[in-house]
């Protein structure tokens, strides 16, 4: 392998959909020294040992990288898709009659294809919109025959295997977890995923639903993974504070969403959904044809350049390559750009140095304490924070702030580790003693001094507790000089 560049030095996290054009150990394990930090599975695509080969090849080329990172199961949920072409993707003309049909079962051609969903007939009327592959083509409903929804070619273009199907303004029945999505949790739990995506849910017993049936099929591994709620339907729009309340985070699933309350409305939305995030201490990441022109190009437009910077100064945690990775010519070329416009963007951003802090109130000890970390480390000049942290809270606490000190995160726990590669800012470590607390500062100290983040003379702060080990335990802010 070439020695690698200087690499870019950014906080904001990136998150990469694994696929066909990405499932050698080699590019992976590329991809997480290019700075990836989420490797997304989609259950969309692909069977489940394509899953099971992508998760155990994530493990061993963050083994040989150095660095962990975590994995996010990315549910189908009830999107309703065509199902497949016998040449894997067909040509509709503008004009051209095409039949959605459920009954269906061989392969689909220029006339008709079969469905996933196989109750598209009874939500759909003669006059209805829907719109397949995020909107790029448009076909109206011209009349429903038992299980085939006979349609109009609005707008034209290809259409490949499984592409979704939207209906202009929402209100479709399916509940948001299929039988499919129960099957593809318990596989994503057998290699213990960090992170569970679920898609289209409407309210907070929708991921509530999701939640148990995670923590019961990763009981048996002593694991409890993460939970994402995609942002995608109308309905979950209003219903935004109560499904963050049941989720650990929100993605900003803007293919879907779009096609459901029209593009205008989405960068709006975005920022809301993010501000909101980090107001109620949960993640965001913001999703869907970032980069879309470099599936086929290895330099962005310069309008994805401006999106992915604006994300970050949305205060996103994390930027994501959908098809770009998953089965673009150009995966490693995406993620490099991606970085750098990264990188670029945060040091436009303005950090908060009091606002965040004036006002509030934080009632528990752990927390208060990392407030009072970020904000000392900021009137010092601090160059790094160090929380040890056996659940993860005070570096999330942390990393919800605009605060330009990389937080390093010291923890004995792989799966914390691991869960809190997708927090903004913060970069997790594990600890080599579990409950020495001075062998642990020691080897941050090294850390820091290696990575060339602190030289002598510099401060940085410490946040741990007394007695060591204990989740929630964060009771003592030190300030060190580095001798
Ligand atoms: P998907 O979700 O790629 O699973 O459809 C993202 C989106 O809808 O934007
Ligand atoms: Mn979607």
């Amino acid at each position: 392998m070439a020695a690698t560049p200087r690499l870019p030095r950014h906080a904001t996290k990136i998150v990469a959909t694994l696929g066909p054009a990405t499932s050698s150990l080699e590019l992976i394990e590329q991809m997480i020294r290019y700075k990836v930090s989420v490797m997304r599975l989609n259950f969309s695509h692909g069977t489940a040992q394509d899953h099971i080969d992508r998760a155990a090849m994530v493990r061993e080329a963050s083994r040989r990288a150095g660095r962990e990172i975590a994995i996010m199961a990315d549910l189908q949920g009830p999107k309703i898709r065509v199902g497949k072409f016998a040449q894997g993707k067909i040509r509709l003309e503008p004009g051209a009659k095409f039949v959605l049909d459920g009954a269906r079962t061989e392969l689909g051609d220029e006339q008709a294809v079969g469905l996933d969903y196989k109750d598209l007939p009874r939500d759909v009327v003669p006059g209805d919109v829907l719109l397949l592959n995020d909107g790029l083509i448009v076909l109206t409903v011209d009349a429903v025959r038992g299980d085939a929804v006979h349609t109009t070619v609005r707008l034209g273009g290809d259409l490949s295997n499984n592409k979704g199907i939207n209906k202009q303004g929402g209100g479709l029945t399916a509940p948001a977890l299929t039988a499919k999505d129960m099957e593809d949790i318990k596989i994503a739990m057998s290699f213990q995923a960090d992170y569970v995506a679920v898609s289209f849910p409407k309210n907070r017993t929708d991921m509530e639903m999701a939640r148990q049936l995670c923590n019961v099929a990763a009981a048996e591994y002593g694991h409890k993974p993460a939970l994402i709620a995609k942002i995608e339907r109308a309905e979950a729009i209003p219903k935004l504070e109560e499904i963050l309340a049941a989720s650990d985070g929100i993605m900003v699933a803007r293919g879907d969403l779009a096609v459901e309350v029209g593009n205008a409305a989405v960068p709006a939305l975005q920022k809301k959904m993010i501000q909101m995030a980090r107001n109620m201490d949960k993640v965001s990441i913001t999703a869907t044809q970032m980069m879309e022109s470099m599936i086929n190009n290895p330099v962005p437009t310069r309008a994805e350049v401006s999106d992915v910077a604006n994300a970050v100064l949305d205060g996103t945690d994390a930027v994501m390559t959908s098809a770009e990775t998953a089965s673009g010519k150009f995966p490693l070329e995406t993620v490099q750009e991606m970085s750098r416009i990264c990188e670029a963007a945060e040091q436009a951003e303005d950090t908060k140095r009091d606002t965040d802090f004036s006002g509030q109130n934080y009632s528990r000890i752990d927390q208060s304490i990392a407030m009072g970390a970020l904000f000392t480390a900021h009137h010092l000049g601090a160059k790094a924070i160090v929380a040890l942290t056996e659940s993860g809270s005070t570096a999330l606490w942390m990393s919800r702030h605009a605060a330009h000190i990389p937080v390093f995160a010291l923890t004995s726990r792989l799966a914390t580790q691991r869960r809190m590669a997708l927090y903004r800012n913060v970069r997790p470590l594990l600890m080599d003693s579990e409950n020495d607390r001075d062998a642990a500062l020691a080897q941050a100290e090294a850390h820091l001094k290696r990575r060339g983040i602190v030289q002598k003379g510099d401060v940085y702060a410490i946040t741990c507790g007394e007695p060591m080990g204990a989740p929630g335990g964060t009771n003592m802010l030190k300030i060190c000089r580095v001798g």
